[in-house]
């Protein structure tokens, strides 16, 4: 596979460290609000991605942290926790705030098709890792503690800028004409590993530390989570474009001096989704979700189809025309496929030619619509059966997940009873107040495609 690397600024052809198992790490959601159908387009790539590399023949294990602390509001050290300040706004505590948009994150993304990632982790669980290597990084010289906070001293570095490819200057500019400077700080671009002073007295979540009661920073937590999931080496690190600086580049640094070697080969990064005012925001208010979508009558897979359709690395934007016009491409490619007879008779001739033009696609550093075409090139083709079309069809989708192939969303009777009894054991649990049996109950069948909604009486699921 060809793909393009951020870190060198060139398509190269794909290496793993391992010859056949890929070690993926992808940054999740901050869970203070719904996603934004931006974020998922980049949750859309990311899905493709792996989905591509297992269709061409590698064994993908990978990661994602869910931030549900230390993201601050803006990218600088200042400002309130986004966490914090959305328990504030629905008066829910932090807790329960990451707790519900995690759940409705995993929606939104069965949904869409995404897959969910062999690990999830949230970022409250894995303090301990934070400490040991925010220790290794003090006794190593990396970090320095500087009125009760430890920062990141970004000069030890020596490839800091190799990621962004800015210099200093151009940098901080942004960072010096908003905020007012940390004093604190010894360099200006230094970030924070650990607060236990900050501007804000009134932070929920705090652990624990060498140096104090307080909460870590919003970049140790991927570096931490990768690390103890993947180990020392990892292949592919992928992310929204905005996260390649200060994120992406300050996990770099504080992961490269933890491990005292390169960290991660392939950095691979989407382009945004913006709308006709500019880039998309979830701090605005208002803002486009799949809930929206939905309620304005559009087919959640019609915008993973509309995302598939232009290539990763482009900008896309977003309309209503442009999503009515996917939607309607969409539904004429599910009626040519519903119109297709199911009597069994596959030939093989042609089907390895075929599949071979859909992995050059995938190879193609990614080309998701040339993916799309080979569809239509399949559908066109008067040499193959109806039958061997269909089976193409739902090989490629394994990777697309367009639902191409259709299939009712139903449950047998078994599976009913088992929700039901389910159901039965939790309301038994909360009424114990055992909240985390109920909390496991749940999340179990969710892991199964099965929602439970709590309704004032009772409880009831859909299927996602
Ligand atoms: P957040 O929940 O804010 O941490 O963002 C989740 C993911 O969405 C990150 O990988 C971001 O880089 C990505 N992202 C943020 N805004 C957009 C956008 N407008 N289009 C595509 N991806 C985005
Ligand atoms: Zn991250």
């Amino acid at each position: 596979m060809n793909i393009y690397n951020s870190l060198t600024r060139k398509i190269e052809k794909f290496t793993p460290n391992e010859e056949k198992t890929v070690r993926m790490y992808t940054c999740g959601p901050t869970v203070y609000h719904y996603a934004h159908i931006g974020n998922l387009r980049t949750y859309i790539f990311e899905d493709i991605l792996e989905k591509g590399l297992e269709y061409l023949g590698y064994d993908v294990l990978r990661v994602m942290n869910v931030t549900d602390v230390g993201h601050l509001e803006n990218d600088s050290d200042d400002g309130e926790d986004k966490m914090q300040k959305s328990a504030e706004r629905e008066k829910k505590s932090a807790y329960e705030i990451a707790d519900f948009y995690e759940r409705e994150f995993f929606t939104d993304c069965a949904k869409l098709n995404i897959r969910k990632p062999s690990v999830v982790e949230r970022a409250t669980k894995h303090i301990d890792t934070y400490i040991e290597m925010i220790q290794r990084l003090l006794q190593t010289g990396y970090a320095y503690e500087s009125n009760g906070n430890i920062y990141f001293d970004v000069t030890k570095s020596n490839n800091y800028y190799q990621l962004s490819g800015k210099n200093p200057d151009e940098l901080y500019v942004g960072v010096r004409e908003t905020v007012e400077e940390d004093k604190s700080k010894r360099n200006p671009g230094d970030f924070g590993l650990w607060f236990t002073v900050s501007k804000f007295a009134n932070q929920e979540m705090k652990w624990d530390s060498p140096w104090g009661v307080g909460y870590p920073g919003w970049h140790i937590e991927c570096s931490g989570i990768s690390y103890k999931y993947l180990g020392e080496y990892l292949d592919i690190h992928c992310g929204g474009v905005d996260n390649i600086f200060p994120h992406h580049t300050n996990e770099i640094a504080q992961s490269e001096a933890f491990l005292g070697h390169k960290w991660c080969n392939y950095w691979v990064h989407g382009e945004h989704l913006n709308d006709s005012t500019g880039k998309m925001s979830k701090s605005k208010g208002d803002f486009l979700t799949v809930n929206l979508l939905e309620e304005k009558g559009y087919n959640p897979l019609a915008y993973r189809y509309f995302c598939l359709n232009s290539h990763y690395r482009n900008q896309l934007v977003f309309s209503y025309d442009a999503l009515e016009g996917a939607q309607n491409a969409y539904n004429k490619l599910r009626q040519k496929i519903k119109q297709l007879d199911r009597t069994p008779d596959l030939h093989e001739s042609k089907i390895d030619y075929y599949k071979d033009k859909f992995k050059e696609a995938i190879s193609n550093d990614l080309n998701t619509s040339s993916m799309i075409t080979v569809v239509y090139d399949v559908i066109k083709d008067e040499e193959l059966t109806d039958f061997t079309k269909l089976y193409l069809i739902e090989d490629f989708d394994k990777v697309l997940s367009l639902g191409l192939i259709e299939e009712e969303k139903s449950i047998n009777e078994d599976t009913e009873t088992m929700i039901l009894k389910k159901i039965e054991e939790r309301n038994i649990a909360k009424k114990n107040k055992d909240y985390e049996t109920a909390d496991k109950i749940r999340e179990e069948l969710f892991d199964k495609g099965i929602r439970l909604i709590d309704g004032r009486d009772k409880t009831t699921y859909e299927i996602i």
